[in-house]
Order: structure tokens, then C-alpha cells, then sequence
């Protein structure tokens, strides 16, 4: 349900000022408090920068998160800019050499390395800088019983990926790693591992138990104790058809609670996106036309996916609620106000192409040129993975509620 924050500012608006987004800052603050407080004291929660980077967004989670999981030098610049005590994990794939010197100067807590490659750039980075604790996990693609992630939308653990490192390469890369053996630069701290996204909490708990027990397995095959910290990734689930069936934290933290237990000594840490930004964010904009082609109704929205990709990558039906908007005193052209009952509808945006879809044949009571639709679930992976400049429409207007 809209929060009445937004439905005030969103009916407030005019048409010229939309499309806009509106992120609920309170409603994040609670809902990030609330993870937090689901979760054990023990495990570290860190945010998955890539999921929403606008600066009141990061500095809103930071008194609940441990710290940010950041994937590029751009990130890394951006973070610790908006948030500059907060704790940086640098992860993902391809850093440069410039990308790791650069984390290095800036004091990155925790690299996340990909490959052999990387860990051979990143030490000798290390000692040129004259550092010889550099904290490393070594991101591995730890193999999952087929039977183990059942539905999950993005399956990436056991099977070939450009991310991580297969168990094969770990042993390769141990003798570059100090707490292996060697005196190098870089501290072997811990296993990283980001197998699978939209994951429900039993299945969360299934993959994060697989991890941990596989660096468990691998510390002590290896003597390695300085090898204290299991980072089982994000991924946690949310749901786009029911915007009201969450993540089920409050099951996730007891499971994982119990894991802490069974591996004594050793730090669990998460790093979810979506699951703790999607719901405070809405897109808001304006009916401009409704038509009929075919015998389906069609409703013109002003914007489209270049501002909210979602729908289109996802190919899902964007949730949103309608804000009829009363123009009896202002509808003042000689013609009928454009309008649907009763009918489902299928709303798109203003670019030409057929995929500038952002919901297929809703159900809509009424539906008038002129009244506002606010999508949900707009807070993750929206406008930042949009292609902003197709068609060089302009760009929505942002809104960041706190009061
Ligand atoms: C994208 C990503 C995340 C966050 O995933 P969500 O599905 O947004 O929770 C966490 N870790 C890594 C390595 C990622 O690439």
C-alpha cells in the first residue's frame, strides 16, 4: 500500500513535474531497522550498493547496516563519499589494476576477489602501497546439490560463471595468500560466495549453511585460521506479483542464529540489495491517453522504461496503484476525458517500441487521462538500471520523503 507521504506528494505534483521518483525514507528506516532487529546480533549486514546508490538511501541504512558491498571503482568513490566511516566490501568481477590501487589508497576494509588473476594484481598493488595486511575473501562458486536451491530465479552456484573462483582455483590461489603459508601482502580472511538471487528464507538458509560449512571444510583441510569470516551474499527474495509478502526475516535470523551456533569463531555476514530498498521507492506519473486497438485498452503513461528498466528486464507486470485525480474543474477541452471501466488495461510509457511495457492487462476499475498511477517497488534496481537517454525524453524528477 502507498504510504500517504507519497500519495499526498504524489497528487500534489503537477503534470509537468512528473514523472518523479518518491523514496520513503521513514518507511526505509523501519523496514531497515526491522531486518536488522530480525537478525543475530553476531551476523554483520552489509548493503548491496548496485541495488539503489542514491546518497539519502545509503546514509538512511547506515545506522542499521554493518556496511556496504560495493562492485566498482565507481562505487567505491561514491560510497565512501556519502558514507565515509561506514566499512566497504569491494567485490565483482573485472577490477583494474587503477580500480584496486585506488580501493587500496582509499583504505577498503574487505576485497572480494573474482579470479587468480586478480589476486596476483591486487598483491603486488598491496606492496607497492608498502601494505602488508590487506583483508581478502575469496569469492567461490561453491557447489549446491542440484536439488538444493529448487526455484531459484538466478542460479549461479556449481555451474560455469564468469563470477568467482571454482574450488579447483582456491587451491591454486592459497599459496599467494598469508594464513596459507606465505608472508604476502594479503590476509586470507574469509569465503564469499553470491550463488543464487529471489530466494525464499528456507532456501536462503539451505545455501548459506552449504557455504559455510565448505569454508569450514577448506580451513581446516588447510590449517587456515586466520580464516574467520563467511560472507553467504544477498539475493533475498521479494515479490513483485504480492508486494506484501516479504522476505520472511524474522525465520531467516533464527536460521541463521542456529548456523552461527553451529559454527563457532567464525563472523556471518550477508549483503542483500533489493530486499531492503525496493519498497521505498514509487514511480509516479500521469495518464496522457487511453486507447483501444484490437479491442485491448491501452493507457499512455507520461515516462516509461527508460526511467523504471524493472518490468522490461524482469518481464513481470510492475505493481502500482491508481490515484484518480478529479478534473471536473480543470478538464477544459471540448472533448470527452479519455477513459476505461471495468476492463484490463495495459499501461506503457512514451517510447517507440513495443517493449516499453510497464504492466500487461491489469484489472482496473477506472482508468482517466489525467489520474495518476504510482508504481511500487521501485526503490531497487530501477532508475539506475535504466537507459536513461532513448529518446531523450526528460528526466523524472527525485524525491526523498523524511519527515
Ligand atoms: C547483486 C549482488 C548482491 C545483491 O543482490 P540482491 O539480489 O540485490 O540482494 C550481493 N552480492 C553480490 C556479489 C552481488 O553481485
Amino acid at each position: 500500500m502507498i504510504t500517504s507521504a507519497v500519495r499526498t506528494l504524489a497528487t500534489e505534483l503537477t503534470g509537468d513535474d512528473l514523472p518523479a521518483y518518491v523514496y520513503d525514507l521513514p518507511a526505509l528506516r523501519a523496514h531497515a531497522r526491522a531486518v536488522r532487529d530480525a537478525l543475530p546480533p553476531g551476523l554483520e549486514l552489509y548493503y548491496a550498493a548496485k541495488a539503489n546508490p542514491a546518497p539519502p538511501v545509503l546514509r538512511t541504512l547506515a545506522p542499521h547496516v554493518t556496511g556496504y558491498e560495493v562492485a566498482s571503482g565507481g562505487e567505491v568513490e561514491h560510497v565512501r563519499a556519502a558514507v565515509p566511516r561506514a566499512p566497504l566490501a569491494f567485490g565483482g568481477p573485472g577490477k583494474t589494476e587503477g580500480e584496486l590501487r585506488r580501493a587500496l589508497t582509499l583504505g577498503v576494509e574487505r576485497f572480494h576477489v573474482e579470479s587468480e588473476q586478480e589476486l596476483r594484481l591486487l598483491a603486488g598493488a598491496a606492496k607497492d602501497a608498502g601494505l602488508d595486511a590487506v583483508d581478502v575473501l575469496l569469492r567461490v562458486n561453491v557447489p549446491l546439490a542440484s536439488d538444493e536451491l529448487g526455484g531459484a530465479a538466478l542460479a549461479m552456484g556449481g555451474r560455469p560463471s564468469p563470477f568467482g573462483l571454482d574450488p579447483e582455483a582456491v587451491q591454486r590461489c592459497l599459496p599467494l595468500l598469508s594464513g596459507a603459508g606465505s608472508h604476502g601482502p594479503l590476509r586470507l580472511r574469509g569465503i564469499h560466495a553470491h550463488l543464487a538471487s529471489g530466494l525464499d528464507a528456507p532456501a536462503q538458509l539451505t545455501v548459506a549453511a552449504a557455504i559455510a560449512d565448505w569454508a569450514r571444510k577448506l580451513s581446516e583441510r588447510h590449517g587456515l585460521d586466520d580464516l574467520t569470516e563467511v560472507n553467504v551474499g544477498g539475493g533475498m527474495g521479494v515479490d513483485y506479483a504480492h508486494p506484501d509478502r516479504r522476505f520472511d526475516w524474522a525465520a531467516y535470523g533464527k536460521g541463521m542464529a542456529d548456523l552461527a551456533l553451529r559454527h563457532p569463531g567464525r563472523t556471518l555476514r550477508i549483503e542483500p540489495g533489493r530486499a531492503l530498498t525496493v519498497y521505498c521507492g514509487w514511480y509516479v506519473t500521469e495518464v496522457l491517453d487511453i486507447k483501444h486497438s484490437g479491442g485491448e485498452a491501452f493507457a499512455v503513461l507520461r515516462g516509461g522504461t527508460h526511467h523504471i528498466r524493472t518490468p522490461a528486464t524482469k518481464q513481470h507486470d510492475q505493481p502500482f496503484q491508481v490515484l484518480p485525480m478529479d478534473t471536473t474543474a480543470t478538464w477544459t477541452r471540448p472533448w470527452a476525458r479519455p477513459a476505461v471501466r471495468e476492463e484490463p488495461v495495459t499501461l506503457v510509457g512514451q517510447l517507440c517500441t513495443p517493449k516499453d511495457v510497464l504492466a500487461r492487462r491489469v484489472q482496473v476499475p477506472e482508468l482517466r487521462a489525467g489520474d495518476r498511477v504510482a508504481f511500487a517497488m521501485a526503490g531497487a534496481y530501477a532508475w539506475n538500471i535504466s537507459h536513461h537517454d532513448f529518446l531523450m525524453h526528460p528526466r523524472p524528477g527525485f524525491h526523498y520523503l523524511d519527515t
